[in-house]
């Protein structure tokens, strides 16, 4: 049966696919295996789910959009959740497929790529990878070293649970209708935390720290290490950007 053409929605952040040679470079990128459980978050119109299914036999899809949802049921092998992704438990997620741990991939919606992220993060252990279309400004973001000027929360938080890199560059072209930037693919693998840490101290910590990241430390954290009656030694001479994500994690330690 014929379907009807689907309206891509702005609110929804779609941008889809439509660049064959693009597609098969991240699908050779998340190398599906038959049988992985694998999740898909914002399937679309099927642009990465049909070679992913084919290879894997069997695949869960989270999709907002109910238009898109209704299109995607009644196939073969694949299990497909109507949900904002920002609500599902990958924990339990898990748990209901049967397996230890989940591989996530998607082309994100852009609008609301960081509280994926984060969400996500929630749920590392229950992850054993992530391959994310991301804004590419983003995933410069995501790896930045410390004391450049993409360094900062999203560096630090990130890298302290996944080793990351950038995988693929995507050009607005490839998608249907372009994005006004570019993209590119970013593979995620998590790690063992470090140190054992409380990561809402952790958050906190970054997000004072960066909040005027031109001011040296002293007159940022200085004032909140205080509150929390810190005696430990910390150069606050330096600038947020200046810290590595080893120096915040021990800090972060020290405070939970
Ligand atoms: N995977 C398709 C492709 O590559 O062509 C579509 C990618 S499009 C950038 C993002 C997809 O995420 C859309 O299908 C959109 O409806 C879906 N989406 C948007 N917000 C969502 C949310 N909160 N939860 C789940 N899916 C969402």
């Amino acid at each position: 049966m014929n379907q009807p053409k689907h309206i891509a929605r702005k609110r929804f952040g779609q941008n889809f696919l439509v660049d064959g040679a693009i597609i098969d470079n991240i699908v050779r990128a998340i190398a599906p295996q038959a049988g992985q459980p694998m999740v898909e978050i914002g399937p679309g119109l099927m642009a990465l789910t049909k070679p992913l299914l084919e290879r894997l036999g069997q695949l869960t899809v989270i999709e907002l959009d109910r238009d898109l949802a209704t299109r995607l049921r009644g196939r073969q092998g694949l299990n497909v959740v109507e949900s904002d992704v920002l609500k599902v438990d990958f924990t339990a997620l898990a748990h209901a497929l049967g397996a230890p741990k989940l591989r996530v991939v998607g082309n994100l919606p852009y609008n609301i790529s960081s509280p994926i992220l984060f969400h996500l993060l929630d749920h590392v252990d229950a992850v054993q990878d992530q391959h994310f279309m991301l804004q590419k400004e983003v995933i410069d973001r995501m790896v930045a070293a410390p004391a450049t000027s993409d360094y900062g929360r999203l560096s630090v938080m990130l890298q302290w649970r996944y080793a990351m890199e950038n995988v693929l560059f995507v050009p607005p072209e490839s998608f249907n209708p372009p994005p006004k930037v570019n993209s590119a693919v970013v593979r995620m693998l998590p790690r063992s935390a470090p140190a054992v840490l409380n990561r809402a101290v952790l958050e906190e910590l970054v997000q004072v720290a960066f909040s005027q990241r031109r001011k040296i430390l002293r007159n940022t954290l200085g004032r909140w290490l205080d509150e929390k009656s810190f005696s430990g030694a910390f150069d606050l001479q330096r600038r947020a950007e200046e810290v590595s994500g080893a120096e915040y994690q021990a800090l972060a330690a020290a405070l939970s």
